[in-house]
């Protein structure tokens, strides 16, 4: 490895600077007269001083935001194969449909009557997620899938609550994601965990033993963390339904099933859909997304406010519950209607054929790859998968080269590493959801990088794979550092945060 520049740049890949680091007080990028004759407006609530923004000019300003974004691996890039968390291609006609005018400019706090081409927008696509689910209620505002199980999971309790039957627990199987058990936490529930059969799917007689008249919800997921269907999932939802229970199916994974089951006839009474996976709508990295949470008949009346309905040849907004069953808002305004487009333009430009086969290609490509490295790589669950392959870190023992080594040396074979640890059920997991938009060049690419991973490990090369990622921008971070002792604020002191070994 040649030793870096002086200028820690590499070739034309710029070594940015925090904002603050580029400071220069007193610089602007816009010069704005001094108003004159200002009187103060904020009641005596003034800055008394400087904040500290950072002086820039504004190439500085564009330059900066344009190469962090060049830093960000992205689905734009390449391969992004996360499994469970499906990162697929935004069609480009989703984006221009999201920038029509109409759509774009509209403003959350607009009467009705000036956007019925948005109500009627968020309508359709509702209908489209009820016909897809097989679920007659569809909530649209819940702002991720996180937020859909909020959703899912308060309106389970108002329609308990409203039985006059609160009860305390959710039972959320072993493999869960931990977004279900924080969840349901969150809205006040005990978690108790429901341990998996030796084929990886949930454990039907264990199921049965934790259903008692305390547990208001099972939240599983299908196909599940493990790659897998959950193929006794009908005999599950009726264990719970004759509890008094009801069945939370997180959605996540519908892009393996989209098409091809309605979630509402395996007996789902609640199931968010995250946008930003199955439909395509870019994940916003914390900022905008969509979780609209599919309802059964029963769940129906308790759904969160507000509601899009048609009524009187026209749409509207119901912010109020005359009967007081809703379970309340949840967020302010209606979702986000950029990403409603999106997935609507998704949705239409695909038709239900389209979505079948959605769903049958992404889940060929995972047994693409999953052939590909059967052999090389241990699956601990054999057999077909669905949209994503699963593998354990069996083939790597007594190599001294860990999951977490082979991962950060995919990333100098230019690939973002598949999801790794998790599930937490398989030992060193590696969890790979190429998704239907990757060609088998790609596959191919990817998988050829993974094998000759694999036999370097196998050959006694560990302090090679310990040194990794030796190209990309910055090295391995030290995580137990960052975790015990995080830098959350920049300071000329402070400098660097501290573990980022910068490339030599
Ligand atoms: C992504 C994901 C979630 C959470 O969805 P967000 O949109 O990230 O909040 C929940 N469960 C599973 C299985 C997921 O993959």
């Amino acid at each position: 490895m040649t030793a870096a520049p002086s200028s820690g740049h590499r070739g034309l890949v710029m070594d940015e600077p925090l904002l603050f680091e580029q400071d220069a007080r007193g610089r602007t990028g816009v010069d704005l007269p001094e108003p004159e004759g200002r009187a103060p407006r904020l009641g005596g609530l003034e800055r008394a001083g400087r904040i500290g923004l950072a002086g820039l000019s504004e190439p500085q300003a564009v330059r900066h935001f344009t190469r962090l974004s060049q830093k960000n691996y992205a689905i734009d890039s390449g391969l992004y194969p996360l499994g469970s968390c499906t990162m697929k291609h935004n069609p480009r006609l989703n984006e221009k449909a999201a920038r029509t005018p109409g759509f774009a400019m509209a403003h959350p706090l607009q009467p009705p009557r000036t956007v019925q081409g948005c109500l009627e927008l968020i309508g359709a696509l509702a209908h489209w997620l009820a016909t897809l689910t097989g679920m007659p209620g569809v909530a649209m505002s819940p702002a991720a899938g996180a937020h859909g199980e909020l959703a899912g999971l308060m309106t389970i309790r108002a329609a308990l609550t409203d039985r006059g039957d609160p009860r305390t627990t959710v039972l959320v199987p072993e493999s869960a994601h931990g977004t279900n058990p924080a969840t349901a936490a969150l809205c006040g529930y005990g978690v108790e965990a429901v341990p998996a059969n030796d084929r990886g799917r949930i454990d039907l007689g264990a199921l049965g033993r934790a259903l008692d008249g305390n547990v208001a919800a099972l939240m599983l997921t299908n196909p599940n963390t493990c790659g897998l269907f959950e193929d006794e999932v009908i005999e599950a939802a009726r264990l719970v339904h004759d509890a008094g229970a009801f069945f939370y199916a997180d959605g996540a994974n519908f892009n393996a099933i989209v098409g091809r089951v309605r979630p509402g006839d395996l007996g789902v009474d609640a199931m968010h859909i995250n946008l930003h996976k199955t439909f395509s709508t870019p994940h916003g990295g914390g900022g905008p997304g969509g979780g609209p949470v599919a309802l059964s008949e029963p769940l129906a009346p308790y759904a969160p406010l507000p509601r899009v309905v048609a009524e009187g040849g026209g749409w509207s907004l119901v912010e109020r519950d005359g009967t007081g069953r809703s379970c309340g808002r949840l967020r302010s305004f209606h979702g986000q209607m950029g990403m409603f487009v999106r997935a609507l333009a998704y949705t239409m430009s695909h038709g239900s054929d389209g979505l079948r086969q959605v769903a049958e290609d992404a889940v060929l490509n995972a047994n693409y790859v999953m052939a590909r490295l059967e052999g090389a790589y241990n699956a601990p669950f054999p057999g077909p998968c669905m949209h994503e392959c699963l593998f354990d870190d069996e083939t790597l023992r007594d190599t001294g080269v860990s999951t977490l080594d082979l991962a950060k040396a995919m990333i100098d074979e230019g690939f973002h590493p598949m999801t790794v640890y998790f599930p937490l059920v398989v030992h060193g997991a590696m969890l790979i959801e190429p998704t239907e938009t990757e060609s088998r060049q790609d596959l191919d690419l990817f998988c050829d990088a993974m094998l000759r991973l694999m036999e370097r490990a196998r050959s006694g090369d560990a302090a090679w794979f310990r040194e990794a990622p030796r190209l990309a921008p910055w090295r391995r971070l030290d995580e137990t550092t960052a975790a015990r002792r995080p830098v959350l604020r920049w300071t000329p002191e402070a400098g660097r945060p501290v573990g980022n070994d910068r490339p030599d």
